[in-house]
């Protein structure tokens, strides 16, 4: 397939998930309303809100989240100095390093995954990553990497299939894997987060990190609910009411993209082409497991607008809502049956709601 054949147009590149359905609803305002704290955590701000807790309980948590947050910050960033560029300076030597056990566990959980996702999902692609440029806050200014450097880069097949664990102790069989857990991290540092607070005691909360949530319990009698924002503009296309213990992630092209000759390039990757992914500009999976939702709306966008139903049902999710770059949605019936559809803002059409029923797959 020629580069060209990738380009993904940039009109569309908008679909925000929000918590702003509530937000906007004046009664929940209140002071009462539980504690909020924000922090940051791999280049996004995590919105986190304990309700129904003594405030000094929910204070004490939100320290205990601020401690976590940071050492997961610090150890799984990608290209800042920390433990996982130790791990990849020592893989790429050929040699093997310990590890903590947080991050032992996040790579054996993304060796599970990258295998369920038949590959459109694989961590050991930090060395595309940085070619194409996001190994950096801001979104790469170019200029496209030089295309032998992609084939050479795919030709070495990093895979997180090549790591070996030995208690601690981390090794790779394939020099060019380097990790950059960038397609899930955020799921997996909710789900620690999540298991911390249910520990401390919190039966109500929810963690926004960026329209990558998790909530705990509900929203005074009712669920917690985000609203999927229009790709074309700020309004809603549809809302979504999230159920205890779920967990809403959406990887997009909206936020994170290499501007190349007046085209966007994705900071989603296909692993065996080297070049990022076009035709899915949006995908939502909503899961209990955040690592896994995280990773699956990853690999979802990688399997395309062909591949992406069997992607789903090979990962085990079935609630997922893709938009594709004609502006179409692309729903499972588990999803569709929840989503409210919202009238456009703008006037224009509502965008088609097309529902793959699971027969379609066989
Ligand atoms: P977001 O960061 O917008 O939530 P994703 O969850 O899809 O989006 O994560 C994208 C990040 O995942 C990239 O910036 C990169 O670090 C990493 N990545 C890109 N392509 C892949 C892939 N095919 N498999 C695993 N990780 C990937
Ligand atoms: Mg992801």
């Amino acid at each position: 397939m020629t580069p060209a054949r990738r380009l993904v147009p940039g009109a569309l590149a908008a679909l925000v998930l929000a918590l702003g359905l509530w937000a906007r609803d004046p009664r929940q305002a209140a002071p009462d309303d539980g504690l909020s704290q924000t922090f940051y955590l791999f280049g996004t701000l995590v919105e986190v809100v304990i309700r129904d807790t003594p405030e000094p309980r929910a204070r004490a948590a939100m320290s205990m989240l601020e401690g976590d947050f940071r050492r997961l910050h610090r150890d799984w960033h990608a290209w800042r100095p920390g433990e996982l560029t130790r791990l990849n300076a020592a893989l790429a030597r050929g040699q093997g390093m310990a590890v903590s056990d947080p991050l032992l566990q996040v790579l054996k959980q993304g060796q599970a995954l990258s295998r369920e996702s038949r590959g459109t999902f694989d961590p050991a692609i930090g060395g595309l990553v940085a070619l194409w440029g996001f190994h950096d806050d801001l979104p790469p200014q170019g200029p496209m990497p030089d295309p032998q450097q992609i084939d050479r880069l795919v030709a070495a097949r990093p895979r997180i299939a090549d790591l070996r664990f030995d208690g601690h102790v981390v090794t790779s069989r394939n020099p060019a894997v380097q990790l950059d857990l960038g397609g899930y991290a955020k799921g997996a540092a909710l789900d620690l987060a999540v298991q911390r607070l249910i520990a401390l005691g919190i039966d109500n909360a929810v963690l926004n990190a960026g329209g990558d949530l998790q909530v705990i319990g509900r929203h005074g009698d009712r669920p917690w609910r985000v609203a999927i924002r229009d790709p074309q503009g700020w309004g809603a296309v549809a809302a979504l009411s999230v159920e205890p213990g779920e967990g809403v992630y959406t990887s997009g092209n909206y936020e994170r993209f290499l501007q190349g000759d007046g085209v966007r390039f994705s900071h989603i990757i296909d692993p065996r082409t080297g070049w990022p992914v076009r035709g899915i500009v949006s995908a939502t999976v909503v899961a209990r497991d955040g690592a896994r939702a995280d990773a699956g709306a990853t690999a979802l966008s990688v399997a395309g607008p062909d591949h992406w139903a069997e992607i789903a049902q090979a990962m085990g999710l079935d609630q997922v809502l893709l938009i594709d770059d004609s502006g179409q949605m692309l729903a499972t019936p588990e999803m569709a049956a929840r989503l409210e559809l919202l009238p456009p803002t703008g006037g224009g059409r509502r965008p088609v709601l097309r529902v793959l029923h699971p027969a379609a797959l066989n």
